[in-house]
């Protein structure tokens, strides 16, 4: 009898593309994917840093699941396994012990590859199995293309990791230094999705444009950076474009230091690239940028902004903000609103400061109120809302490819998809659609969405 594996995912979609990997591995152990947590063998919790409230929230889940145990404990023999992977593992395996004494294994964001060998070491009894090493030649796990979880958009890694140690982010510390994989093996994995029948690929990374540079900068904004193997990001979504036989193609996340102009020349050039970029500010103000250890200015970023505003294709721009960082006065706070309004985003993510464990910025003294904070964020949403309903504006009466997802939740005449430029789009559709690229007419926009009627 096949055992049975839960595995829950929280965070990014880096983190949903490791979950694909972990169910994979495990699959050569005899482990297929269930829903029901109560009929599981083994459950997994795949956990992000993010934020604070993600982080508590495992220890709050696996306590959640449990009970559910306990309410159907009579017909199953015991407790499943439980296991923790992805960042809290990685950053908090001695809290997640002395929290939940019925976690068993906890899986480092490198070791995927090891899952296997550990599950089978507590299926024959060892009480606990630990793989939490971070090297910076760490081996990527290769994930066929016929064994997605996801539908429609696959996801290909291309980066793991991140070099850049900004102040107040988790990320270097859970998923170690930046390594590329090499372009040959993006480019074929690209290949084989294509030949699968996907219409969509993510090219996944911390820092996307540093690809093929080892985490340094070698160049400037205009010239073409020089990589250590060749291929610096825009020849690698070049030869993405060309050879990969995909109709769709985006990417994340941007990161604006080593974000340059050749890549927005490239993206220019190919049709199947997306107009879509996410370029994360964080601040508005240079004296936080400073603080934050971005490595760059407000006015180099709205250099490159007014750059992306002047490519061919009218690119979708979002981002994300941080409010409340240590130390951020009235004054600095006004500067990332005049930016968010000069920028003119299409989406922004606004998160309220809070501090990260090994951090420098969790050491800073000078935190800003709850409140303040809570006020600053409103401030900024508000402000956005008027903005994107704007940006959404344009849309109206235009005809947006969109790649039908599935059934719309609300209607159930409904379809949902996403736009090449990443908004949703629902419409009056027959669910034989799903699965593909269709032309959408734009008859409503909506605060976060938009509305239309196929054109056939
Ligand atoms: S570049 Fe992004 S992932 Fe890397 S340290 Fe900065 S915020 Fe974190």
């Amino acid at each position: 009898m096949s055992k049975k594996l839960y595995l829950e995912t929280h965070g990014c979609q880096m983190n949903v593309h490791d979950s694909e990997k972990a169910a994979f591995a495990l699959s050569d152990l005899g482990y297929e994917v269930t829903t029901d947590p109560t009929e599981a063998d083994l459950i997994m919790l795949n956990t992000c840093m993010v934020r604070e409230k993600a982080a508590r929230k495992v220890y709050h889940r696996i306590d959640e699941l449990k009970h559910s145990f306990r309410r159907v404990s009579e017909k199953r023999k015991g407790l499943p396994i439980f296991g923790v992977m992805g960042c809290v593992a990685q950053a908090e395996t001695d809290r997640i012990f002395e929290r939940s004494q019925d976690v068993r294994l906890v899986l480092g964001t490198q070791a995927i590859v090891k899952l296997p060998t550990l599950v089978e070491q507590i299926e024959q009894g060892f009480p606990r199995a630990i793989d939490i090493r971070l090297t910076k030649d760490a081996e990527f796990f290769e994930l066929d293309a016929g064994v997605r979880q996801t539908e429609h958009v696959a996801y290909i890694t291309i980066t793991e990791g991140c070099n850049k140690f900004c102040s107040f982010c988790i990320v270097p510390f859970t998923r170690g230094r930046e390594r590329s994989r090499p372009a040959d093996k993006i480019v074929a994995e690209a290949q084989a999705l294509a030949a699968q029948g996907f219409k969509e690929i993510q090219l996944l990374g911390q820092n996307v444009n540093s690809y093929g540079l080892s985490g340094r900068y070698h160049g400037s904004f205009a010239g073409e950076q020089e990589s250590d193997n060749g291929v610096t990001f825009a020849r690698l979504l070049e030869r993405v474009a060309t050879e990969s036989g995909i109709p769709r193609i985006k990417y994340t996340t941007s990161y604006p230091r080593d974000f340059d102009a050749e890549v927005v020349r490239v993206m220019d050039t190919y049709d199947n690239l997306c107009e879509w970029i996410h370029l994360p500010v964080q601040s508005g103000s240079n004296r936080i940028l400073r603080a934050m250890r971005r490595g760059y200015t407000r006015e180099s970023y709205l250099e490159k902004i007014a750059h992306i505003k002047n490519a061919r294709k009218d690119m979708s721009i979002t981002g994300d903000i941080i409010v409340g960082f240590p130390g951020e006065t009235d004054d600095d706070f006004n500067e990332t609103l005049s930016l968010a309004a000069e920028v003119g985003y299409d989406g922004l993510y606004i998160f309220k400061y809070s501090p990260r464990p090994h951090t420098p910025a969790a050491t800073y003294t000078d935190s800003v109120p709850e409140e303040v904070k809570t006020e600053r964020f409103l401030k900024l949403q508000e402000l956005q809302d008027r903005i994107q309903k704007q940006r959404y504006a344009r849309y109206l009466g235009r005809t947006v490819e969109v790649l039908v997802e599935g059934m719309s939740a609300r209607s159930a005449a409904d379809c949902y998809g996403h736009t090449r430029c990443s908004k949703i789009v629902n419409f009056k559709a027959d669910k034989q659609l799903v699965g593909q690229l269709v032309n959408v007419r734009v008859t409503e926009v909506k605060p976060h969405s938009l509305y239309g009627e196929i054109v056939l």
